[in-house]
């Protein structure tokens, strides 16, 4: 049996290999010329982890992790601890520990584990033809690919969606920008096993460890769509979003590399459970877009390919049955992650900036039970248990 997958994102890649590891030939087909990830890194949650070390890769993600031991928030204009935990409890209950891992080490691992020699760079996929016994892609060369099955792994302005809902869905801006990076540790900015974040007015500036001694670090600024930007001026626009806060965070500024810094929009799309046609299934952000606000599309998508792979190989009844039972595993689960984080997002970006006061104060008062008590919720549920 032949899979043919769309994108060669983390969605794309496991799904790949997932389903190599259940015998089916796979080829990986990407628009991109150079397989460079956006954004710089990824924390990884108990159940991303989980579906990696499913598909073989405990070892090479464990070196790829950083050591994420706490949890802290802090006042952004002055610095002062508002709440500092362990994470252990997370780990305990899970069964995994969460990584944090650079996106382009985590890329290379997954295109290493599938085998470069299938995946086709430079392939963007414009049509999809499905005719009951056979699904043929065809690329803007004009060359085309067929296969039992086609897995649309094509983000978040996925083509293959377009196909499979017959039109193309509105995502919706969910109101800030995230700037991103990876920087050298500095234990003046935030300890070295410690994911610290600083809070204010609606904005946050996160540092997690990645592997190599550096963190990963991001700014979320509450900002309208569309402004223009001068990537050379990250720092100066940075200090103007972040005037009057703590003496760390104009440290962290200040040792950032303009151009190494990642500028995003973020938005999500309302989930939907219609990720099916025929032999065409969506999978990862393609059928669940999200705001990273419980850091958690990279592992839905994770969770995707293994629930895939389980599907195609235990159903009998065809393919067809086997996508959609797929689906009916995964819809439910990815929309509420998607909504959960929605909400998130909304209490830390100030869209109402009383509740977001409130969310200071309590932060203030938190010993760390009720955060860890959100995080393992999100976990909750993966099919991995
Ligand atoms: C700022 C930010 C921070 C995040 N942090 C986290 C986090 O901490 N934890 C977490 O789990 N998730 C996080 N996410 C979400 C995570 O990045 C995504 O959920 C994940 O990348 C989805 O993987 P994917 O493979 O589905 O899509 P993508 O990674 O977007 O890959 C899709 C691929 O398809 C290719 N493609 C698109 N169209 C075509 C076409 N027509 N033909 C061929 N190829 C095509 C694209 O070039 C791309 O390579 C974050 C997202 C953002 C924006």
């Amino acid at each position: 049996m032949k899979a043919i997958v769309i994108g060669a994102g983390m969605g794309g890649l496991s799904a790949g290999i997932a389903l190599q590891r259940i015998g089916w030939d796979v080829e990986v087909y990407e628009q991109v010329v150079e397989n460079k990830p956006v954004g710089a890194a990824i924390s990884l949650w108990p159940n991303g982890v989980k579906c990696l070390n499913y598909l073989g890769l405990e070892k090479q993600i464990a070196e790829l992790g950083g050591p994420m031991e706490t949890m802290a928030y802090r006042d952004g204009f002055t610095g002062e601890t508002m709440t500092e935990f362990s994470l252990w409890p997370i780990v305990e209950q899970a069964g995994q520990r969460p990584y944090p891992v650079s996106r382009a080490e985590l890329q290379s691992m997954l295109m290493n584990e599938l085998g470069t020699e299938h995946i086709r760079l430079g392939m963007r996929m414009v049509d999809i033809a499905d005719d009951g016994d056979a699904v043929t892609a065809t690329f803007a060369d004009g060359s085309t690919a067929t296969g039992d099955i086609l897995i649309g792994a094509d983000g978040a302005r996925s083509r293959t969606r377009d196909h499979v809902l017959g039109e193309p869905v509105e995502r919706r801006y969910a109101g800030y920008v995230n700037f991103n990076g990876l920087v050298d540790i500095d234990e003046t900015i935030a300890p070295a096993t410690q994911w610290t974040t600083y809070v204010g007015d609606g904005k946050r500036v996160s540092l997690m460890p990645v592997a190599g001694s550096r963190f990963y670090f991001f700014f979320d600024v509450p900002l309208p769509a569309g402004l223009d930007y001068d990537r050379s001026a990250a720092k100066n626009v940075l200090a103007e979003y972040f005037s009057g806060w703590a003496p760390q965070v104009h440290k962290l500024i200040g040792m950032l590399d303009p151009f190494a810094v990642n500028r995003v929009e973020i938005f999500d799309i309302d989930p939907f459970d219609n990720w099916v046609k025929g032999r065409v299934a969506l999978l990862g952000d393609a059928g669940h877009n999200t705001t990273p606000d419980i850091g958690q599309g990279g592992c839905s998508a994770m969770e995707d390919a293994v629930v895939l792979a389980i599907a195609l190989q235990t159903n009998t009844l065809g393919v067809e049955d086997a996508l959609v039972r797929y689906r009916d595993r995964r819809t439910a689960r990815a929309g509420e992650l998607v909504l959960r984080a929605r909400k998130r997002s909304d209490v830390t970006h100030a869209k109402d900036p009383d509740v977001t006061r409130a969310w200071y104060d309590e932060l203030r008062t938190e010993d760390g039970t009720g955060i860890i008590r959100g995080i393992v919720s999100n976990i909750v549920g993966n099919p991995l248990g």
